[in-house]
């Protein structure tokens, strides 16, 4: 016989994007859940990215979406199928806060943030009975199996859950909460797990003191290329590097390269509208005794911080027009480091699907899932991290069901998912 919702009990740990989906679909079907979290209030890194308009999800064909998570596609699809972008629209609009379609595809609420979002989440977890138990810290498991946190005043408190769902994210911005302490108390129980590294994060560059000088000053409509993918986008130069949305595409193959060679050329076009033809043709005009920063300015539109990185790079300009745009073009900076982890916007590496049975329970031990940023794949910012995370916590609340032998029919999201149950 199947036992009872009610009388089945899920620790959640970890008050994540990750968590709290879990928790609303496992307390949406009876059963009892406690989410555990070592800071004073959740959600923290959900209302960091929300200062950025909180990218939820993307609009792209569903086909293209998945291919952004590489070697984890084949896991992610089926999970992100049963858990798609529409659906994440959907749930976001059923707490109150409608979202739109951004001219790059990239889909926000339209309060281009995360706060409302997470107060009108919480208040549905409340009203699903959730507990929420904060400030505490997970240690592990005693030696008879036990969930053991410490608590506030420095005890240790043990709970014994039916399900366990780790949803303890990775370990960029550690001050939110998401530390990666998690990886040596999985390592203990011989679970592998994937080094975590940076993820969406800047390079450093080995700038000259002119270039310091352009510290924070973006490099906008531009194009970077590296082993022959080219994005188009924004870039920031950093005192020691560079960074934005543009790098951030790339950097999952650049800080493979920097790993394995100690650098990675990146090619720049600072004019990506215009053809080489076209360009030529510009900067072909008669100089009329303009500096050079002058005639670049005016005759291929450059910034002064673009002039400043074709010096860099290239202190004795080509003074053949050609020469020059191909320069213009194809600005080779050479990347020597990745920023570090802390501050990167998302962490690879983590819980390898190989310890993951098909429901993202770890197969080493038994009525525990996993599910979120702790687990090893990674995407490029665009919506991909949030959708994956939701997604992936509700496959673990879904696979918690099945080990509690509760029908799946029972996982329902939304304010009268309980109601809905009984
Ligand atoms: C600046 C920034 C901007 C971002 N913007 C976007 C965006 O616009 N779109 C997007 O898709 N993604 C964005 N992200 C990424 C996104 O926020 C994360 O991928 C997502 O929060 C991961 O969710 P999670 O639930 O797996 O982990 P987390 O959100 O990290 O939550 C994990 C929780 O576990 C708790 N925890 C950790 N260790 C312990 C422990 N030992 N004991 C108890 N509790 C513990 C933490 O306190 C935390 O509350 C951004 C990230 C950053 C840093």
């Amino acid at each position: 016989m199947s036992p009872s919702p009610s009388s089945s009990r899920a620790a959640i740990v970890g008050g994540g994007p990750a968590g709290l989906i879990a928790a609303e679909a496992l307390a949406g079907a009876g059963v009892a859940v406690t989410v555990y979290d070592r800071m004073p209030s959740v959600g923290r890194k959900l209302l960091m990215a929300g200062r950025g308009g909180l990218n939820l999800t993307h609009s792209e064909d569903l086909e293209r979406f998945v291919t952004r998570y590489a070697e984890a596609e084949p896991v992610l699809k089926p999970l992100i199928e049963a858990f798609g972008p529409r659906d994440l629209r959907a749930w976001c609009e059923g707490l109150g806060q409608d979202t739109f379609v951004g001219s790059s595809g990239r889909v926000f609420p339209k309060a281009f943030k995360a706060s409302p979002l997470l107060r009108g989440w919480l208040a549905r977890l409340e009203g699903l009975g959730v507990r929420f138990a904060l400030r505490h810290t997970w240690r592990g498991w005693d030696p008879d199996g036990a969930l053991a946190f410490t608590n506030p005043d420095g005890e240790t408190v043990r709970a014994r859950p039916d399900v366990t769902i780790l949803a303890l994210g990775g370990a960029s911005w550690p001050r939110l909460g998401s530390d990666g302490t998690w990886t040596e108390i999985l390592r203990e129980r011989a679970i592998a797990i994937a080094p975590l590294r940076p993820a969406n994060m800047g390079f450093t560059l080995p700038w000259s003191d002119i270039m310091r000088r352009f510290e924070g000053e973006p490099l906008k409509r531009i194009a970077l290329t590296f082993e022959g993918v080219t994005v188009k986008g924004e870039a920031l130069v950093t005192a020691d590097g560079i960074e934005g949305g543009a790098v951030y595409a790339l950097s999952g193959r650049l800080r493979n390269a920097v790993e394995r060679q100690g650098s990675a050329q990146l090619l720049l076009d600072l004019r990506p509208d215009l053809s080489l033809d076209a360009l030529t043709k510009r900067l072909s005009a008669p100089r009329k005794g303009q500096s050079a920063s002058t005639f670049l300015r005016k005759a291929a539109g450059l910034s002064p911080l673009a002039v400043a990185l074709l010096r860099e790079s290239a202190p004795e300009l080509p003074v053949a027009p050609e020469a020059l745009a191909r320069l213009i073009k194809a600005l080779p900076l050479t990347l020597t480091g990745t920023k570090s982890l802390e501050r990167a916007i998302s962490t690879a590496g983590g819980i390898p699907f190989g310890e993951l049975d098909d429901h993202l329970m770890l197969k080493r031990l038994p009525g525990v899932f996993a599910a979120g940023e702790m687990l090893d794949w990674e995407a490029p910012t665009g919506g991909y991290l949030l959708q994956a995370t939701f997604a992936t916590g509700l496959a673990a609340a879904r696979g918690a069901l099945k080990f509690l032998r509760i029908p799946d029919a029972a996982l329902t999201l939304g304010p009268s998912s309980a109601t809905r149950q009984s």
